[in-house]
């Protein structure tokens, strides 16, 4: 392999696509290769580095600057100045680029609040490396979990052992420890199992599991493969969001590589284990991010949930045991291999170890993706990374978890992100999507999105949610309009109650939290919205 003194790293995702990345690339490799520097200096497409609204972003390394906004015509200045005489383009839009580990001098000397220091596990490679190139990752440590299973000669309870003590929980959005989930999964009657990850995020406002698939591809196989030689699989599924095209792509050249290098198929690492991972688009329903009904949909069913119990542990896919984990669960598992739980532990909370991937969208500065520790503050999450509010305006609301979230006011601001200091201020952590809404922004009005995407969403099964989806859309209409009536509110309470309780799955039983929050914190404007 070549050894490139320096590389720059260009950021691919829909947001830099659009900005022109690739027409900056090609001039970039057009004038390297005028001045007959493609020996020396490497060009190559990353993963997203989070940030988005600002363009093409460039990225230097070893020198750790980023640049933002560039254009193809800045592109020979940042060869002569920068690349050859090494002063960075100080016209250019530019920040340093942090360290990726907590340091005390958290954010200094950057501009951009995205590129203050973060502390990635699951994203240690994403922004780095090449995805496409199995060599890279390789280098970078990639597949070193697996590899050390097989060296130590891990049992598969051993592996799950580890995985327990490391206290690591599914950050799907219901936090239930991977471990156990494994554990089950093994000890389930059944000679087939599975693990499938679910990758069909379509939480409004998520987009975490894109960033991950598409910058690190082969963290996914990795962990598949240890989750499947722990609980006992010879197959699994990726059933992944069909509109995403560049994980999808990553992930297949991802797989055909790993099995070139004997990292996936029959007799991996020559330990006697076989494993192989096959990838299923999402049917394009938001319920099939449901694992049961994700399940139906894989065995080619419309994607209804199933009554449960049985718990896919036991009777999952085609009825067989099966572990059903999310994209950002299993991207913690190699490190956690690699490190050691206690190493794990040291992170996050006492019950909440670990980092966790936040999307922060809406009225900030600088939107986008951060991975930071378990129990941050949702002040720093907004004010520190997300850089305070746009244009200079109040916070008035922060809704967590997406449409199935909870809408937060003000006095909540220094509430800490992990399960339990959520759930103590009847609030939840959700799939990581934090929406910031400034003063102006109304409430009834986010409301009635809320109440439009569930009915929307609703799969019909069952009649509490196919008819008080409906009539709750109706409610937040008329309240909208201004036509709101007397007992309106309280109507909207009682259906959503009455879903919690009787509806088959959590789409049904999650409408309550938005519905219950907005009211409670925001009732006067509701109030207003009807007259009174
Ligand atoms: Fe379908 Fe709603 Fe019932 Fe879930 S709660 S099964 S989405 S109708």
């Amino acid at each position: 392999m070549s050894v490139f003194r320096t590389h720059v790293l260009l950021p691919v995702d829909e947001g830099t696509a659009q900005a022109g990345v690739f027409e900056v690339k090609r001039r970039l490799e057009k004038e390297l290769n005028a001045r007959q520097l493609l020996d020396e200096i490497k060009v190559l497409e990353s993963g997203s580095v989070g940030i988005v609204g600002r363009g093409v972003i460039l990225a230097v390394y070893p020198d750790r600057i980023y640049y933002f906004n560039v254009r193809e015509q800045d592109v020979p200045r940042i060869i002569d100045e920068h690349l050859l005489k090494g002063r960075v383009v100080a016209e250019l839009d530019h920040a340093p680029i942090a360290s990726a580990t907590v340091a005390a001098s958290m954010g200094k000397g950057s501009k951009v609040g995205l590129t203050r220091t973060q502390r990635r596990i699951v994203l240690d490679k994403a922004w780095t490396i090449d995805p496409e190139s199995i060599d890279e990752i390789l280098v970078a440590g990639g597949y070193s979990g697996l590899e050390k299973i097989f060296t130590d000669k891990m049992s598969p309870e051993a592996v799950i052992e580890e995985i327990k003590k490391s206290g690591l929980r599914g950050r799907g959005g219901a936090g239930f420890p991977t471990g156990m989930k494994w554990e089950f999964t093994r000890k389930a009657q059944g000679e087939e199992k599975f693990i499938i990850c679910n990758a069909d995020e379509g939480e409004p406002g998520t987009f975490k599991d894109r960033l991950i698939l598409e910058g690190d591809p082969h963290r996914l196989i990795e962990a598949m493969t240890i989750a499947a030689y722990a609980i006992g699989a010879g197959r699994g599924f990726v059933y992944i969001r069909g509109e995403y095209e560049l994980s999808i792509e990553r992930l297949r050249k991802a797989i055909t590589q790993a099995r070139q290098y004997g990292l996936l198929g029959k007799n991996i690492l020559e330990s006697g284990f076989s494993f192989e991972v096959e990838i299923r688009k999402g049917a394009g329903a938001y319920i099939c991010g449901e694992e049961t009904a994700l399940i139906e949909s894989l065995e080619g069913k419309r994607g209804n949930p199933r009554v449960k119990p049985p718990y896919p542990v036991t009777h999952g896919l085609w009825q067989k045991p099966t572990a059903v984990n999310n994209v950002e669960t299993l991207a913690n598992v190699p490190g956690i291999m690699v490190h050691g739980a206690e190493w794990f532990r040291k992170i996050g909370t006492d019950k909440c170890p670990g980092t966790k991937v936040f999307t922060i969208l809406g009225h900030v500065e600088y939107p986008g993706l951060v991975e930071t520790d378990m129990g941050t503050s949702l002040r720093e999450i907004i004010f520190g990374y997300g850089g305070g509010i746009k244009g200079g305006k109040k916070f008035k609301a922060a809704l967590l978890g997406g449409a199935a979230g909870v809408f937060l006011p003000e006095k909540l601001l220094d509430v800490r992100m992990d399960y339990e200091s959520l759930k103590e201020n009847k609030a939840v952590l959700g799939s990581g999507a934090v929406l910031v809404m400034d003063e102006d922004t109304s409430i009834v009005d986010m409301l009635f999105s809320i109440a439009k995407f569930f009915a929307h969403e609703s799969c019909g099964q069952c009649v509490p949610c196919r008819v008080g989806t409906r009539q709750i859309l109706d409610i937040a209409y008329r309240i909208r309009q201004g036509h709101g009536r007397e007992g309106d509110l309280e109507a909207l309470l009682n259906l959503a109650e009455v879903m919690f309780t009787s509806s088959l799955c959590p789409l049904g039983q999650s409408l309550i939290m938005p519905i219950k929050s907005a009211l409670e914190n925001f009732k006067e404007e509701f109030m207003m919205a009807c007259g009174h």
